[in-house]
């Protein structure tokens, strides 16, 4: 794009700013018991407090909740938004349009920021208010240049009173890979290397970092409490059953099954093979944990699939535990 071209696509996304995606959104089913027992399943989360109406009653709560972490669930919009777009599209997904017309294609989910304001009892009903609430400049990212987009959701109850907030923030890019391949096309003959894209970097913080040196090591560890020799996975401070702060770790057998698992097909990312498998992987010594399953026919990828990891380099700048069958 010229620098005109430039100026005036920005001009009109940013004419999005502040609009509301659509109308309120209220939620299919209001807070009921069998959405949070499947949640409370598939999170492992075993809290009584959400499902057993007798302890919960006992309980400071004096009655059954919703888990906060429920709250974008209640108005989402279901399956029909993963489906071919028909007819009228909303304000979002116009401004995403508009952005991958102009060679933004990639999209990656940065980061969330939720705000609680009560708890959730089965019979609320829950409405989402979306707006467009910032663009940001044009960045250089590692993935290519894009633009971050954040949304602001409000949820409010059945007396219109607020319950909560999310700030919902996306990278929409022009993938690097293909800048790269076209400077590749042009500098033909002129021997410039090709720039590999890698993997997405390991977030790495106060909590986890020695987890990734480990595994950069070639060694799966699992946190291990001190104080009641509990296993846990992912890395953080506290021990879920005795509160210890104080914590060694094991190192994995690398032994396991699948869990569960997905195949990710859209959208592709330059630098992850595909077909990209992403799998929960319930390792022997009991914790779990989300990895890849390589070296094996997606279709033949079931739950309860006995696997082994290896802990290897998958690009010029990355280690990581990948599983293969058994
Ligand atoms: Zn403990």
């Amino acid at each position: 794009m010229t620098p005109e071209e430039t100026t005036a696509f920005e001009a009109k996304i940013r004419a999005y700013v502040g609009r509301e995606m659509g109308p309120p959104k209220r939620g299919f089913d209001d807070v009921n018991a069998a959405m949070i027992r499947h949640w409370t399943e598939v999170t492992g989360d075993a809290n009584p407090v959400y499902t057993d109406a007798q302890f919960a009653a006992a309980s400071g709560k004096k009655g059954l909740i919703a888990p906060p972490t429920m709250l974008a669930i209640w108005a989402m919009e279901g399956y029909p938004m993963a489906l071919p777009q028909t007819g009228k599209v909303d304000v979002q997904r116009e401004l995403h349009n508009l952005l991958e017309a102009h060679g933004y294609t990639g999209v990656l989910g940065t980061n969330t920021i939720t705000e609680f304001y009560r708890d959730l009892r089965p019979g609320d009903q829950v409405t989402a208010h979306t707006v467009i609430d910032n663009i940001s400049e044009r960045k250089k990212t590692a993935r290519g240049h894009g633009y971050f987009i954040e949304t602001v959701t409000k949820f409010t109850d059945q007396k219109g009173e607020p319950i909560g907030r999310q700030v919902f923030r996306t990278l929409r890019f022009a993938p690097s890979a293909e800048l790269a391949a076209a400077k590749g096309e042009a500098a033909k003959g002129a021997d410039a290397p090709l720039e590999v894209p890698t993997r997405i970097p390991s977030p790495r913080g106060h909590d986890n970092a020695w987890w990734w040196e480990a595994i950069d090591q070639g060694r799966l560890l699992i946190q291990r409490c001190k104080g009641c020799g509990t296993l846990r996975h992912p890395p953080r401070p506290m021990c879920g059953s005795c509160q210890s702060l104080e914590w060694d770790s094991v190192e994995s057998s690398l032994e396991g099954e699948v869990f569960s698992y997905t195949e990710l097909s859209y959208p592709k990312f330059p630098g992850y093979p595909d077909p990209l498998l992403c799998g929960l992987i319930q390792l022997r010594e009991g914790t779990r944990l989300v990895a890849n399953i390589v070296g094996c026919e997606p279709q033949r990828v079931h739950v309860g699939m006995k696997v082994k990891g290896k802990v290897e380099r998958v690009d010029d700048k990355t280690m990581l535990p990948n599983f293969y069958p058994a």
